[in-house]
């Protein structure tokens, strides 16, 4: 295929702040390359100075790894049922299957696309009439969009089950002013290359019990007992962040907000090119209690749409630009097609016709520019 620029438009690629080399040059200068050191609490401190609650920050080597200790340090075990949404990211639903756990997929509701919660009681009823109430729910903030947080919670409380919040997507996200990751009993976040900040890889667990912290910090560096020996009365894991890859944390903390600033002048962006097209939605704030980071601004075609989001993905490849589908849902997935699943064809018709745009904080004038060019193509706008 004849590619017409040279230089690819991402989805979401890495964007480096300019201070953490010097954070890194300071491990090196002081030889903390190991999986402790001044950066890896310093990108905790700067994390919960961040969300600006009294949560407790463990850094971790991914987000899949600090959802596989909150499972662990909620108590799932093997055969238990953990709720959890089916429209989001894979590693929303591994972990569960780590801990021999079964999830319960849930579809979603179409304001924020997140757990709709009447399929959420309905999983939950479904597990207590098995006679196994599920031990977790696992609420995704998909896209940077808070869930529905006053009735998910109100349901949590009903049943007495944590919820764990998979904020991978959404740091600096907020509902009704408090920040995403502060609503749950435990949340997730993750660095990964693609996230709205990066340590190349890497991830961490918010909490409000202190206790929750420790035992994070003791499983994630193999559950070392107290002792001059090697003693051990836990199975431990190597989930440790590096304090080379928290310098990078470090750095990418100083330009964070300037980040989300960057994700949401996008998602304008694609606001105002859209409102002259009826037959496209974009997924936005259904309100003003909702504040999306906006990690990547996805559009729905109504039904009514000329064009397939397939065509819209081809005319944007063949300018090197990149676009995704939505997130393939879990209960249609080949290894998850069998496992039970509770509500209607929401989020299944969010994936046949969702597509995910550059959302990128770096993309440019000139990028937007060749964006909205494909865009006026496609749907013939003048
Ligand atoms: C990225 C992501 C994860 C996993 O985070 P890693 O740091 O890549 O392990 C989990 N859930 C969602 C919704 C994600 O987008």
């Amino acid at each position: 295929m004849m590619l017409k620029n040279d230089k690819k438009i991402w989805l979401s690629s890495p964007h480096m702040g300019g201070s953490e080399l010097k954070y890194i040059q300071q491990a090196f200068d002081e030889n903390w390359i190991a999986p402790l050191g001044p950066n890896v609490h310093g990108f905790e401190q700067d994390l919960e100075d961040f969300l600006q609650s009294d949560s407790h920050v463990a850094v971790l080597s991914s987000g899949t790894a600090a959802l596989h200790l909150a499972l662990i340090m909620i108590g799932v075990e093997k055969g238990d049922y953990v709720v959890c949404q089916s429209l989001t990211f894979s590693a929303s639903a591994n972990p569960i299957i780590y801990t021999g756990a079964i999830p319960l997929f849930v579809d979603s509701e179409r304001e924020t696309w997140n757990l709709c919660p009447d399929a959420v009681e309905e999983a939950i009823e479904f597990g207590i009439s098995k006679g196994k109430k599920p031990k977790a729910i696992i609420a995704v903030s998909l896209y940077g969009m808070p869930y529905k947080v006053d009735e998910i919670k109100a349901i949590s409380i009903k049943y007495d089950i944590p919820i764990i919040e998979d904020s991978a997507e959404s740091l600096g996200s907020a509902y009704k002013n408090q920040k995403c990751g502060t609503f749950g009993d435990m949340a997730v976040i993750s660095f990964n290359g693609n996230k709205i900040i990066t340590t190349s890889g890497g991830g961490a667990l918010i909490t409000k019990d202190i206790a929750f912290k420790k035992k994070a910090v003791f499983l994630s560096t193999q559950a070392k007992d107290d002792a001059p020996h090697y003693e051990h009365t836990h199975i431990g894991y190597n989930y440790r962040m590096s304090n080379v890859c928290a310098g990078i944390g470090r750095g990418q903390m100083e330009v964070l907000e300037d980040r989300i600033a960057k994700r949401r002048a996008n998602h304008q962006f694609y606001l105002d090119i859209f409102s002259e097209l009826p037959e496209i939605e974009v997924h936005t704030e259904p309100h003003t209690d909702y504040f999306s980071n906006h990690w990547l601004t996805a559009i729905v075609l109504k039904t009514d749409s000329k064009v397939s989001t397939e065509t819209i993905r081809m005319n944007f490849l063949e300018q090197n630009i990149e676009t995704r589908p939505i997130w393939k849902p879990m209960h249609l997935q080949p290894i998850f097609r069998d496992l039970p699943y509770f509500g209607g064809e929401v989020a299944q018709e969010l994936f046949e016709h969702g597509l995910c745009l550059p959302s990128g904080s770096n993309l440019t004038e000139e990028d937007r520019a060749e964006i909205g060019k494909v865009i006026r193509k496609v749907f013939q706008i003048i």
